[in-house]
């Protein structure tokens, strides 16, 4: 049996755990697509720098971050402001590419990494430990698995047992967000100021930053309102968001699944990490700050147990729990986010009045740090 650990997925969630694998001082060996660049940015709140902290990485991606002093939150229909919640622990957003350069500088570091560019098509647990076939590098015997294959990757569905299908229809919705990024040279000075800005319509709404040098731009909505000419009724009227209408800018469509927590995490020595765990909507801004934390967990419980699947169980156990309350919160955003008619101007006018205190109150169970993780580094 080969005492690798090996992690499928290269996006946020499969880097960090090879971080987390080889700052626990075992071998890793991480499969996954080539490299392609990655596109946009993530917003990382407190609890997502603490999990960073623990991996001993927090000031190597704060410095390719851009840190944000405010959530302002505007009538998309008026443009009046509703509420502007200051920042006052590190909260900063950072492009998706940068965060991973960050990671995949740290794990070519050391040479108990190895890496195979190619996808895995199946696992087997076995007695002693798990075997793999990669697409074109056959059979590989490891210690265990860590399966941080997304959504629509097999972890999923062949460690909590669900079908393929049953995923997908309990993941199912009618919403789509449109992503852009556009040079900020290219837009007025308002998409450069570090603020994470959230505009709330009549059932949609856009959320927009700055990161590095460009504005990451979202867009939700249902499938229905994302026809040819949405940029047009939706940016045309607004006054500073009426740059965004240029029939040029290209978006991405994405569509946008509801939460899904329940699910059985471990197998054996195969464990589920990052989206592949946890579904969520972006709506709290929490898929890749998760990530981050399942990344510290499984670092300390590798550190804790020699044995592979008491250090997974443990992981399992405290993490599914952790994550619950955030994926369920995230569905409950998006529903106050995607209220419309009455219950849209009901929602505007609670947070005309109190906003600041709500947004408050309903954020800081989501960015306190796991108090399951031990900062080590900063
Ligand atoms: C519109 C939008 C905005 C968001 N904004 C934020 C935000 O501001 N803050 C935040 O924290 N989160 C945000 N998120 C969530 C965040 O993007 C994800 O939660 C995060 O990137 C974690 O992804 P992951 O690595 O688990 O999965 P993925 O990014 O899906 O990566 C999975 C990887 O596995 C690979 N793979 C698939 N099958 C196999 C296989 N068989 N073998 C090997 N590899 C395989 C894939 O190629 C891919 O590289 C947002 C999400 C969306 C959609």
């Amino acid at each position: 049996m080969g005492q690798d650990i090996a992690i499928s997925g290269t996006g946020v969630a499969g880097l960090a755990a090879a971080t987390a694998v080889i700052a626990a001082d075992r071998d890793c060996v991480l499969f996954g697509p080539p490299a392609q660049k990655m596109r946009g940015g993530v917003q990382l709140a407190p609890n997502g720098w603490a999990a960073l902290s623990v991996l001993g990485l927090a000031q190597d991606v704060l410095s390719r971050a851009t840190r944000l002093h405010e959530i302002t939150v505007r009538s998309l229909t008026n443009s009046a402001t509703l509420a502007r919640l200051p920042l006052k622990d590190v909260y900063a957003s950072v492009a998706r590419a940068d965060l991973a350069t960050v990671f995949e500088q740290k794990i070519v570091q050391t040479d108990r990494f190895r890496r195979h560019n190619t996808t895995v098509e199946q696992v087997s647990q076995t007695e002693d430990g798990v075997a793999i076939i990669g697409k074109d590098t056959g059979l590989h015997h490891v210690a265990g698995l860590v399966a941080a294959d997304g959504v629509a990757g097999f972890g999923r569905a062949f460690i909590s047992g669900q079908s393929e299908t049953a995923i997908r229809a309990s993941l199912a919705t009618d919403k789509v967000a449109l992503r852009s990024t556009i040079n900020l040279s290219d837009l007025p000075n308002f998409f450069s100021q570090a603020i994470s800005n959230l505009w709330l319509g009549d059932g949609v709404h856009i959320v927009h930053y700055p990161i590095a040098d460009s504005a990451n731009i979202v867009a939700t909505m249902p499938k229905t309102l994302a026809h040819s000419e949405w940029q047009d009724w939706l940016f045309r009227h607004n006054t500073p968001l009426q740059f965004l209408a240029d029939p040029a800018i290209k978006w991405a469509s994405t569509p946008l699944p509801r939460s899904s927590t329940g699910i059985c995490w471990r197998h054996g020595t195969m464990v589920l990490a990052g989206d592949a765990a946890h579904v969520m909507p972006p709506h709290l801004a929490q898929g890749a700050g998760q990530s981050l934390q399942d990344a510290a967990c499984l670092m300390q419980s590798l550190t804790q147990y020699a044995d592979v699947s008491s250090a997974f169980a443990a992981y399992a156990r405290h993490r599914s729990g952790a994550v619950a309350k955030i994926a369920q919160k995230a569905d409950i955003s998006g529903k106050i986010m995607a209220s419309s008619g009455l219950a849209g101007k009901l929602r505007n006018a609670a947070l005309d009045l109190g906003g600041n205190h709500l947004m408050q109150e309903w954020l800081a169970e989501v960015w306190a740090a796991d108090p399951g993780l031990r900062s080590q580094n900063t």
